[in-house]
């Protein structure tokens, strides 16, 4: 029994140092890309009732020298479990303002932020700092956020979101619908915006329960004040639907694919009069 077991163990070790040694091989590419200048954006809009464009959202994307494109659901975990995640996330959030202040229109950008960048507590300097450097108007800020920041650190992160409100920047609580979706968070909480999860887009067509979920949610966000993005449209249809239930903002692949830095700032000045 003890060699069999042992026998099992080593067999199962091998493949647990395989995998660790994987994920450090790609942590310290992924540093390595981040310090060489490897690491780019693309840009998603985001769009109002009438198909104008509102704001857009940063994307932060890798093209790996020798595997390709790898996605940030693959490398952004990694940064987490790293500590790079810090670095990585004030390089989106410089490269994403100073490009939205070249930008022939007034549109606003959205940056995704990690509960790693609350935990460590100078997030507010930071956005101050990247503000100042990149001369872009807090009010066109807005920090996509997710409902595990709300729910670990309370106390401090309600400070912390008062004071990012205080600079006049705006907070979205992205993938609405995913995670405990405690109703409390919405009025505890400054939020601006809430993101609906594409689950629940592509459920509609479908399922009834998902469309009358999407329909009370923009009731009860409307009554607090909350305006409502559905993402993860991916069809025009979807967008009716969507707009007929009182979505405030639509996003997803029927509008718009996310486009590459080299793109965005043509598009805006031809689309974006917002
Ligand atoms: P997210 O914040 O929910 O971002 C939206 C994701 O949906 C993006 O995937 C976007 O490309 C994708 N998407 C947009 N429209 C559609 C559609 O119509 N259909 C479908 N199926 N997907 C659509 P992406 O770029 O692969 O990013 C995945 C996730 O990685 C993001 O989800 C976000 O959680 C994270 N992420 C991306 N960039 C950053 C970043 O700069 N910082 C941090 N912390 N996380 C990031
Ligand atoms: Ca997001
Ligand atoms: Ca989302
Ligand atoms: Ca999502």
């Amino acid at each position: 029994a003890k060699h069999n077991g042992r026998g099992w163990y080593s067999l199962f070790e091998t493949g647990m140092d395989q995998s660790i040694s994987a994920r450090h091989a790609l942590e310290t590419e992924l540093r390595a890309a981040l310090a060489a200048d490897g690491l780019a954006l693309a840009f998603q809009p985001l769009f109002g009732p009438d198909r104008e464009i509102t704001s857009c959202e940063a994307l932060v994307r890798w093209n790996h020298p020798e595997r390709g494109p790898i996605p940030p659901s693959e490398f952004i975990p990694i940064a987490e479990q790293s500590g790079l995640i810090i670095p990585l996330s004030r390089w989106v959030l410089h490269t994403a303002c100073a490009a939205a202040a070249e930008w022939q229109s007034s549109c606003r950008i959205a940056v995704n932020l990690s509960p790693a960048q609350f935990i460590r507590g100078d997030l507010l300097a930071t956005v101050m700092t990247v503000l100042e450097e990149t001369g872009l108007a807090a009010e066109r800020l807005e920090l996509e956020i997710t409902e595990g920041v709300l729910m670990d650190n309370t106390e401090r992160t309600l400070e912390t979101l008062k004071q990012l409100r205080g600079l006049g920047v705006s907070l979205v609580l992205d993938d609405f619908g995913t995670g405990y979706s405690s109703l409390s968070y919405l009025h505890r909480f400054p939020l601006n915006k809430l993101k609906v999860d594409r689950s629940f887009v592509q459920r509609m067509g479908a399922d009834p329960s998902a469309r009358a979920i999407i329909s009370a949610v923009v009731a009860m966000s409307h009554s607090l004040s909350l305006a409502v993005t559905a993402e993860g449209v991916e069809t025009l249809d979807q967008f009716e639907l969507l707009r007929a239930e009182g979505c405030d903002t639509f996003q997803g692949y029927a509008l718009s694919r996310p486009l590459p830095a080299s793109q965005i700032a043509r598009y805006m000045r031809d689309h974006g009069k917002a």
